[in-house]
């Protein structure tokens, strides 16, 4: 359908994961410790203080620069972004405007309509962190804001994409991609909280343009996009015009609002910083060496793994998944590594998913032992999934973990095989003498009464044994008996 084409673009901001701040010897390491213990002069903004630009945050942005095909400019140059707000010590923020450090470049992702598609960077630019504002009371009474300068003058990239992205799922893609990249490159912890930050460009074609001020998580843009994109379809159906202006999205309600309209008209009144230096880093941007990045990586468990291209895709999209996919299979049986693929990339998704998890639950060790139970047919998939969730529990009830065998032995899974104890025939037996009637129907034909009797056998042995097999057997024993 023409004329409803959805037109995305972000801006990201992420933090590097320096130990010091952008412009002080202040700690990033603030999360756990109390309010404005992570500050001196130069981040609070004193009088007289000087800023002394950090070399790793400049090298770890440059790092980034070059994962995402940019160019560094020959002159990058830091300027004043004058504004009052109370988070704002300084009343002006450290940031690039008109000399970025890198401009260009690309992130490659999987197009809604398939095959890849190329998203352009307009510009990468490094800047400080505000401080955080935590709001108190309630919009009735005793309404009022605390102010918290550990974040001031943590390190940021801001990276500013074109606006290529033609749904909300693509957006969500680019930032996976991107937060993969980043984390791959050595210079974010995703798992810190606020550590990424997204404004989001959205607009119908033909339309005004919205933008969606500071969305703090991945899964918060693509829900307040989509938000965005029926309301301003519904608004085109009925006739209406969107307006061009700024929108905050509210994640407890999962819905934008209007910003206030005077938080819109903005005179930054740019100027050089006069404070530090311009930067000349081309040439040093040419001796740093990448690390492998998601997209050989996920070439090469294909090749080396023979992973299918959904696995390798979920697996290598995350540095700690496609870490611990090798860590399960470096002992090295070849068997082990589809079996891994599949039970990480499904399974264990799935379960830690549900729990709200992280995978520092999981001990790969443990995880490969449970894997090799089950490559050597000593228990079934569905008690493998048991053992796993026993784990997991473990984990999250702060008990000693206990190995996947002794779980196993402990819950008494080992696999029924009727060849070894019989168990099973007598099994099968016992169903197929006290279920006459399916048997009877079974004889005359009926679909269902056979998968009735399997189900029969499944209860009696309590999941432990295998389906397949269970109906090979009941088959072959009712043949044997006076069919
Ligand atoms: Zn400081």
């Amino acid at each position: 359908m023409t004329g409803t084409q959805v037109i995305v673009g972000l801006e990201v901001h992420c933090q590097l994961d320096t130990h010091s701040k952008l412009f002080c010897g202040c700690s990033t390491d603030y999360r756990s410790d109390g309010p404005n213990t992570h500050v001196c002069p130069v981040c609070l903004g004193l009088p007289g203080s000087m800023p002394v630009l950090n070399k790793k945050a400049v090298e770890y942005a440059m790092r980034v620069a070059k994962a995402l095909n940019c160019s560094v400019l020959h002159e990058a140059e830091f300027s004043r972004k004058n504004y009052f707000y109370p988070d704002l010590d300084k009343a002006y923020q450290i940031t690039q405007y008109d000399k970025p450090l890198a401009k260009g470049g690309y992130i490659e992702i999987e197009a809604d309509e398939g095959g890849a598609k190329r998203v352009q960077i307009t510009r990468i630019h490094v800047e400080e962190d505000p401080g955080r504002l935590v709001h108190m009371g309630n919009a009735e009474r005793g309404r009022y804001s605390l102010v918290d300068y550990n974040r001031a003058g943590i390190p940021l990239i801001e990276i500013v994409s074109e606006p290529d992205m033609r749904s909300p799922k693509e957006a969500r893609k680019f930032l996976n991609k991107l937060r993969a990249t980043l984390e791959y490159l050595g210079v974010f912890d995703s798992e810190k909280e606020g550590a990424l930050r997204v404004d989001a460009n959205i607009s119908i074609k033909g339309s005004e343009r919205v933008e969606v001020k500071n969305i703090s998580s991945y899964k918060g843009v693509e829900k307040a996009l989509t938000f965005e994109v029926t309301r301003q379809k519904n608004l085109l159906r009925r006739g209406q015009a969107v307006e061009r202006g700024t929108r905050h999205f509210v994640e407890a309600r999962g819905i934008t609002q209007a910003a206030r309209s005077k938080e819109q008209e903005h005179d930054y009144r740019y100027f050089p910083e006069p404070d530090l230096r311009p930067l000349y880093v081309q040439s040093w941007v040419a001796g740093i060496v990448l690390p492998e990045l998601p997209d050989s990586r996920r070439e090469r468990f294909m090749v080396q793994y023979g992973c299918s291209a959904n696995h390798a895709r979920t697996l290598t999209g995350d540095l700690r998944l496609a870490n611990f996919y090798e860590q399960v299979v470096a002992p090295g049986q070849k068997e082990l590594f589809s079996l891994a693929a599949t039970w990480i990339a499904d399974t264990l998704i799935g379960e830690l998913n549900y729990r709200g998890m992280s995978l520092d639950a999981v001990d790969p060790k443990d995880f490969g032992a449970l894997l090799e139970l089950i490559r050597q047919n000593r228990i079934t998939d569905k008690s493998g999934v048991e053992v796993l969730r026993v784990m997991l529990d473990a984990h999250q009830n702060r008990q000693h973990g206990e190995t996947p065998a002794a779980i196993v032995a402990r819950l008494n899974l080992t696999k029924t095989d009727g060849g070894e104890d019989g168990a099973l025939a007598g099994t099968i037996r016992e169903v197929i003498a006290q279920n006459a009637r399916a048997v009877d129907d079974y004889r005359n034909g009926k679909n269902g009464a056979l998968n009735f009797l399997v189900g029969q056998a499944m209860k009696k042995t309590r999941g432990r044994s295998d389906p397949h097999e269970l109906n090979r057997l009941i088959v072959e024993a009712l043949n044997n008996t006076g069919g």
